[in-house]
């Protein structure tokens, strides 16, 4: 089995909706949909209050190079724009919609039927990803036709499906690459094409045999399309650590995948692209997970964007008595939320609830020098030296020791056994770090 060299490490894997099929969420009564879904700037708005929308419609137009396009999840009437709570804890802009039936804009396919003949020209397949709000989502939401958009001096020569989901808890790409196996693959075609590569890899962490089996058997029928059953380690499904293991190329600090002739995207990006493309529908629904100690029915729901999350994690039978934290995403690069009324967004891939008991963080020891952290980070970084320097605010020293280079996996905090906040201080010591990187560009 494959898998990537430096660092890394094992947890439970806590897969408990592995094995239950996804299932389509009910009609919220009102829908919020941030208008900021997308790494980049904000759409801007093209409805107003009072105004009908259809599922599908244009709501909010991407002005700038870096941003995507947000439509209506569903049909009904604009109550609102104003700013709300989202995922991430900061307040974005919004469209509030009340919800009204079901109708979709005339245009866009319905039909279960799959559909195989992709459209010949790049152009109008980019195109068509932009114009549906096709944005990446594994979680870094990097609008999908500008990740497909290769620039004239580099060269591609495989296309990666990122289909590892080496979080613990999260289950959706599982059950994408089980239930929507036929639209991933032709998916993955249309994104062949817009890159001109020949060749592209489905790579799988072996706990999920049975994705693995039926990839590998479609991709007889998918001339270029070959499956990879990897190691299960964390952080895996990280976009450098899954190059280097099926590539064995490392990406060198600063650089892109398309440095080393690669590009990954997301198994969930797939089933995406080929809905924009194939079908004319925009990125208005998601697969997400809904699982936790403090969940009775751990689930994969298929939910519009803008549904509030607690009514999912009612539906998954939620004892909120019990519950000591909730998170965005998965339990280890995920965000803890303090309001359960955000919405879901086109990057969130789950809400896990956990009990007091697994929620309370242990009193800070100091560091014994163990050099675990060190051992563990996938970047080769010093984990415990980044958090010294980040604390003090020594960001010259954060730099030199190549703080930006960190991806926030959370494998050092995770094993400290002085229980150290050491992601929580490197990731502020990153943002002011960022910021001041940027004012030194500007000026
Ligand atoms: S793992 Fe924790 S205790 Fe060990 S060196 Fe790193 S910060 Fe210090
Ligand atoms: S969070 Fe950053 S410093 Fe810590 S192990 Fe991951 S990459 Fe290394």
């Amino acid at each position: 089995l494959k898998t990537f060299r430096k660092g890394g490490l094992h947890q439970e894997q806590n897969k408990r909706s592995a094995d239950r099929a996804i299932e389509v969420f009910p009609l919220p009564e009102t829908v919020s949909v941030p208008l900021s879904q997308a790494l980049g700037a904000a759409a801007t708005p093209v409805v107003e209050k009072g105004d009908r929308v259809l599922c599908g419609q244009l709501i909010g137009k991407s002005d700038t190079f870096i941003s995507a396009q947000v439509h209506s999840p569903v049909s009904g009437t604009v109550t609102r724009i104003e700013e709300i709570d989202d995922v991430s804890g900061f307040k974005r802009k919004a469209v509030i919609i009340r919800v009204e039936g079901d109708e979709y804009l005339p245009g866009i396919d319905l039909s279960p039927e799959i559909s195989r003949e992709i459209p010949a020209d790049r152009e109008e397949i980019l195109q068509r990803i932009h114009d549906c709000g096709i944005v990446g989502l594994g979680g870094a939401t990097f609008p999908s036709h500008i990740k497909l958009s290769i620039p004239a001096n580099k060269k591609v020569e495989v296309l990666l499906i990122n289909g590892a989901e080496c979080e613990p808890y999260l289950t959706c790409d599982h059950r994408l690459m089980l239930e929507r196996s036929e639209e991933l693959m032709i998916g993955i075609q249309i994104m062949m094409k817009a890159l001109a590569v020949q060749k592209a890899v489905i790579a799988v962490e072996s706990n999920k045999k049975d994705a693995v089996a039926l990839l590998t058997k479609l991709c007889n029928e998918y001339t270029g399309i070959s499956v990879v059953t990897l190691k299960v380690k964390y952080p895996q499904g990280a976009e450098k650590q899954l190059i280097k293991a099926v590539t064995g190329r490392a990406v060198p600090s600063g650089m892109l995948p398309m440095d080393v002739g690669a590009v990954v995207h997301n198994v969930g990006t797939a089933v995406a692209v080929y809905e924009a493309v194939q079908k004319n529908k925009p990125l208005i629904s998601r697969v997400v997970t809904v699982s936790g100690s403090s969940i009775s029915n751990p689930s994969n729901y298929l939910v519009r964007i803008g549904t509030p999350i607690n009514l999912l994690l009612e539906k998954a039978g939620w004892d909120a008595a019990s519950t000591g934290k909730i998170v965005a995403g998965g339990p280890m690069m995920g965000k803890a939320l303090s309001n359960t009324s955000v919405p879901v967004v086109k990057g969130l891939s789950g809400i896990l609830a956990f009990a007091h008991a697994e929620s309370m963080r242990p009193a800070v020891q100091n560091c014994i020098r163990c050099a675990r952290c060190v051992k563990v980070c996938p970047m080769g970084l010093s984990p415990y030296y980044l958090e010294a320097v980040s604390a003090a605010d020594k960001l010259d020293l954060a730099e030199q020791a190549h703080a930006m280079d960190c991806m926030e996996c959370g494998c050092c905090q995770y094993i400290c056994p002085s229980r150290r906040p050491l992601l929580d201080q490197i990731r502020m010591g990153k943002s002011k770090l960022g910021h001041l990187i940027r004012s030194r560009k500007n000026n």
